[in-house]
C-alpha cells in the first residue's frame, strides 16, 4: 500500500530582547547558575508580571512577516503543569486568544512540472501557520553524571518566546526542512532572534501521520521531540514515517503520544502519552490584563518591517538579471545578499560575481568555517578582482589563483598581479612565437591534427598556456592556432 506522509511542525523561536518577558533580569546565556534571576521569575508568592513591550514588538513583526492576522486584543493564560524547573507551578503563555493566526509563508519545492508562463520560476508551495503567540521559557536541570543529583538552574525562566505553530501542509521531510529554514530565515532577517537550533535558540517539535494515498482523513499523529539540529528533524521524520508504515502494514494502529528522538541511535522512543489541551487546566492570567494592539501599532511595526528574503529575491531576480537559483542562495541570509550588492556596486557584474560568490566564496568560507560577516576577501576586493577578468588584465584561471592568495593575505587583486607577475599576456607576436615553438617541438601531434584528429587541439593549447605559466590570453591562443592548422 502507498502512504502520504502529513507533517506539522511547532516551532519555538528564543526572542534577542535584553531582559527577559515578564521582569527585567538579562536574558543573557552563559551567566553563573541562578544569577539571572529575581522574585518574578523565580516565582515569589505574590509578585507581579509586567510585560515586556520589546517582546511583543518582535512578534508582531514575525506575524507581519509571514502575513497573519493580529489579534487587535489578546491574553495570556496560565498553563499548569508540575516540573522542577518550573518553580511557579505554571508557565506563562498565550492560549484562548494568541496575538497572531492564520499565516503563510512559501517555500521552494521540487518539481517536475515547470511552470509554462514563467519556466524560470521555481515551483514554491505555500504552508499555512495556525498561529504564533508569546510564552516564557522555563528553567534548565542539570543532572550529574556520576551522582544521583540534579540541579536547577533557573536563568533561562521568563526568557520569551515565539512560538509557530504550523496546519499540518508538509508532505515530505524535504519539506520540513524548507519550511523551517525559511522561518529562521526571516527570523534572522528581522533581527529578532538568532535562530540557532544547535544552541537551542530555535527548537522544533514535528508532528508525523501517514495516511493510504487518496484518503482524506488525517492519520493518527506522533508527536517528536528533541530535535536539535536540521539533519536530524529530517531523519527522525523519516524514521518515524517508516514505523508508522509498518504498525499499519502489519493491521495495527499508531499509538498517539509524544517520542523523544535519539540522535546516536537513530530512532525514537516512546516518552509518554499524548497530553490534552485539559490536561493544563489553561485560563486566563489574572495578574495580566488583555494586550490591546492598536492599529498605530501595526501600522508602525508593518513600516519598520526590512525587506524580506522573498521580496529580495524577487528583486534580485528582475534588478539583476539572476536565475531563480542564484537569487534564492544569495538571498539566504541578509548578509550574504548585502555583500553581493556591495560588490556589484563597485563592477557592475552581476552574473560574474554571483558565480564566483555561491562558488569560490562559499565554498572558501565553509571549508574554513567562517560566516560571510568574517570573510578574509571584501566585497571591495572580489569586484576588482572581477574587474581585472573581466577587462583581460588576467585569465579566469590565474584569478582562481589571485583569489586564494587574497583569502590568506588580504591584499588587492592588484597587488597580488603586480608583484607576482602575473598579468595575462595579449601580445599577439609574442604569443605567435610561441606557437611556431610548440608546433616546431610536437612534429608527430601536428601531423595527426591535421589529419583530423581535434582533440589534439587542447594538446597545443595546454603546451603554449605552460611555457607561459597560465598567463597567455586563452583566446589569441586559440586564434594563433586555428591559423597556424589553415595555414
Ligand atoms: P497540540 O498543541 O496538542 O500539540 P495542535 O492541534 O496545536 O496540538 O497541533 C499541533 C501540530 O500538529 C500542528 O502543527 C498541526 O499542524 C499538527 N498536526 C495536527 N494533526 C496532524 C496530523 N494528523 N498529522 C500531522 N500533523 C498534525
Ligand atoms: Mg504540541
Ligand atoms: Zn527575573
Amino acid at each position: 500500500m502507498q502512504f502520504e506522509t502529513i507533517i506539522g511542525l511547532e516551532v519555538h523561536a528564543q526572542l534577542k530582547t535584553r531582559t527577559k518577558i515578564f521582569c527585567g533580569c538579562s536574558t543573557q546565556f552563559g551567566g553563573p547558575p541562578n544569577t539571572h534571576t529575581c522574585p518574578v521569575c523565580l516565582g515569589m508568592p505574590g509578585v507581579l508580571p509586567v510585560l515586556n513591550r520589546q517582546v511583543v514588538e518582535y512578534t508582531l513583526r514575525m506575524a507581519l512577516a509571514t502575513h497573519c492576522t493580529i489579534a487587535r486584543e489578546s491574553r495570556f493564560a496560565r498553563k499548569n503543569y508540575f516540573y522542577p524547573d518550573l518553580p511557579k507551578g505554571y508557565q506563562i503563555s498565550q492560549y484562548e486568544l494568541p496575538i497572531a493566526e492564520h499565516g503563510h509563508l512559501d517555500i521552494a519545492v521540487e518539481s517536475d512540472s515547470k511552470n509554462e508562463s514563467d519556466p524560470d520560476a521555481e515551483p514554491t508551495k505555500r504552508i499555512g501557520i495556525t498561529r504564533i503567540h508569546m510564552e516564557e521559557d522555563a528553567g534548565k536541570l542539570i543532572h550529574d553524571d556520576r551522582r544521583p543529583v540534579s540541579r536547577v538552574d533557573l536563568n533561562r525562566t521568563g526568557v520569551p518566546l515565539m512560538e509557530i505553530v504550523s496546519e499540518p501542509d508538509m508532505r515530505s521531510p524535504a519539506e520540513a526542512g524548507a519550511y523551517l529554514r525559511k522561518l529562521r530565515s526571516i527570523i534572522r532577517y528581522l533581527g529578532i532572534g538568532d535562530g540557532n537550533m544547535e544552541e537551542g535558540s530555535f527548537r522544533c517539535d514535528a508532528n508525523v501521520s501517514i495516511r493510504p494515498v487518496g484518503s482524506d482523513r488525517f492519520g493518527t499523529r506522533t508527536e517528536i521531540k528533541n530535535l536539535n539540529s536540521f539533519k536530524n528533524v529530517e531523519k527522525a521524520i523519516r524514521y518515524e514515517v517508516a514505523r508508522q508504515r509498518e504498525i499499519l502494514l502489519d493491521g495495527a494502529s499508531v499509538i498517539q503520544e509524544t517520542r523523544l528522538w535519539d540522535p546516536a541511535a537513530g530512532r525514537t522512543n516512546a516518552m509518554r502519552g499524548k497530553e490534552e489541551a485539559h490536561d493544563y487546566r489553561y485560563f486566563p492570567d489574572p495578574d495580566l490584563v488583555p494586550l490591546v494592539i492598536d492599529e498605530a501599532w501595526i501600522a508602525a511595526a508593518r513600516q519598520a518591517l526590512p525587506e524580506l528574503p522573498d521580496d529580495k529575491r524577487a528583486r534580485f531576480i528582475d534588478q539583476h538579471g539572476l536565475p531563480a537559483y542564484d537569487a534564492g542562495v544569495l538571498t539566504a541570509s541578509r548578509d550574504l545578499a548585502d555583500y553581493y550588492e556591495e560588490t556589484v556596486k563597485r563592477c557592475q557584474l552581476p552574473k560574474p560575481a554571483s558565480n564566483w560568490i555561491m562558488g569560490s566564496l562559499l565554498g572558501l568560507l565553509n571549508a574554513e568555517g567562517l560566516t560571510i560577516a568574517a570573510s578574509p576577501i571584501s566585497p571591495h576586493n572580489l569586484a576588482d578582482l572581477l574587474t581585472l577578468i573581466d577587462r583581460g588584465t588576467i585569465s579566469g584561471k590565474i584569478a582562481k589563483t589571485v583569489f586564494e592568495e587574497m583569502a590568506v593575505s588580504g591584499n588587492s587583486p592588484q597587488e597580488i598581479v603586480a608583484a607576482k607577475g602575473l598579468e595575462q599576456v595579449s601580445d599577439t607576436d609574442a604569443i605567435a612565437a610561441i606557437v611556431d615553438q610548440v608546433w616546431a617541438d610536437h612534429p608527430d601531434e601536428v601531423a595527426r591534427l591535421k589529419a583530423g584528429n581535434q582533440k589534439l587541439m587542447g594538446f597545443f593549447v595546454g603546451q603554449v598556456m605552460r611555457s607561459t605559466k597560465g598567463k597567455a590570453n586563452p583566446k589569441i591562443v586559440n586564434q594563433l592556432l586555428a591559423q597556424k592548422l589553415a595555414q
